[in-house]
């Protein structure tokens, strides 16, 4: 590994970028993952495990039928080997991972982490440089995959240091959807009646914890759930008035049932939590006039979504996900220590 004490880096990591060449890292279709070479802007990370984006790793499984989880390795090593990164060209979106810190480089300022600490990086893998040297263990109920490799995050690149009062699983695991509750708190109000599609899943359950803490005993948690071991544990978590085992690619099914569920009351605010394709119009179709629908999913397509809305005349405004909301990381593990249900939860599904 060669440091260049004059090679600073650009701060959004613009100087990783091999292809197209202007572009920065989200962005690129190549990105250059020689770590001989370090700039002293970059955070360098001993890589032990991927965390894939739940939307990617399904849709790698479903690529590669028949192999099982040799599919997943074979399709990962081929994006990472031919990108640079672990940026899936199909569903456009990464994951995050964990790792141990082997380098700071010398223009870093305000690092909460030492070299040897633990961190989860709350960035896309989508837009980290990272070298696989060898894949170990994959675990498809968390979509993680154990790694020997390295990483580099730029001086923007948020992590988080590993707490030490959890499992380090069960926090990359939360971490990896850490913008959701800070952001389900901002849009949800006292009394609101709530849509989560995809309820039983990470970041579902998570939403749908957060939005009961919000809206109240007087508001309304409705969850739609496909698989029904998960619905089953939604349930038992007792946050919803009502878990409609159902598919949320089928608006009418669901505006049918929710209405049911509800009275006949259209939702406040709909939050999207799928893994797969094709569930805007059931977010659209359930939410009242001048309501708001949050999409955290990656499949959400804006066309979908812009010309649905328009297409059935509903007035509605409607979030992209951000990734990121200011103290997320902190956020989202408190959240998993003030509910020891959802800990248990996730601890034995992630953990
Ligand atoms: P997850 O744990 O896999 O949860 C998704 C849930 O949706 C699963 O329980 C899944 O069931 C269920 N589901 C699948 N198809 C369904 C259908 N047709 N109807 C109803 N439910 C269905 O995934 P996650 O980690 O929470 O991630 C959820 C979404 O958020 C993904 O699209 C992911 O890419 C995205 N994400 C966004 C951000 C962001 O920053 N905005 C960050 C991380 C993740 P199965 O178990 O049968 O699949």
């Amino acid at each position: 590994m060669t440091a260049h004490a004059d090679l600073v880096g650009d701060v959004f990591g613009a100087h990783r970028v091999l292809e197209p060449l202007g572009s920065l890292p989200q962005a690129a279709k190549r990105v250059d993952n020689d770590f001989a070479r370090l700039y002293e802007s970059e955070l360098l990370i001993d890589v032990e495990t991927l965390n894939v984006d739940a939307a990617s790793f399904r849709q790698m499984e479903e690529a590669t039928p028949g192999e099982g989880t040799a599919g997943v390795v074979r399709l990962v090593r081929e994006t990472v080997a031919s990108r640079g990164k672990q940026h899936n060209p199909v569903t456009g979106s990464g994951g995050m991972l964990l790792g141990r810190v082997a380098r700071l480089g010398s223009a870093r300022k305000g690092d909460t982490a030492k070299v040897g600490d633990r961190i989860a990086t709350l960035v896309s893998l989508s837009l980290t440089p990272l070298r696989l040297d060898s894949v170990g263990a994959v675990r498809p109920a968390s979509a993680q995959l154990d790694v020997r490799g390295q990483a580099v995050l730029f001086a923007t690149g948020l992590y988080a240091v590993l707490p030490n009062d959890m499992p380090e699983r069960l926090a990359l695991a939360a971490l990896d959807v850490a913008g959701a509750a800070p952001q389900v708190e901002r849009i949800c109000q006292p009394g609101d009646a709530v849509l989560v599609l995809g309820a039983g899943g990470k970041s579902g359950v998570i939403c749908a914890v957060e939005a009961r803490r919000k809206v109240g005993p007087t508001g309304v948690i409705i969850g739609v759930e496909s698989y029904a071991p998960y619905a089953d544990d939604l349930r038992a978590l007792g946050v919803c008035d009502a878990v409609i085992g159902g598919d949320a690619r089928d608006p009418l099914a669901v505006r049918t049932a929710v209405l049911a569920a509800t009275g006949g009351r259209e939702v406040d605010r709909a939050i999207s939590c799928v893994n797969v394709e094709g569930a805007e119009l059931s977010a659209i179709l359930c939410t009242r006039d001048r309501g708001t629908i949050y999409f955290f999913s990656m499949t959400t397509s804006f066309t979908r979504a812009a010309l649905g809305a328009e297409g059935v005349g509903k007035d509605v405004d409607m979030l992209v996900g951000n990734g990121y909301a200011q103290g997320h990381a902190d956020y989202t593990l408190a959240l998993l220590r003030r509910e020891p249900a959802v800990r248990a939860l996730f601890e034995k599904r992630y953990g």
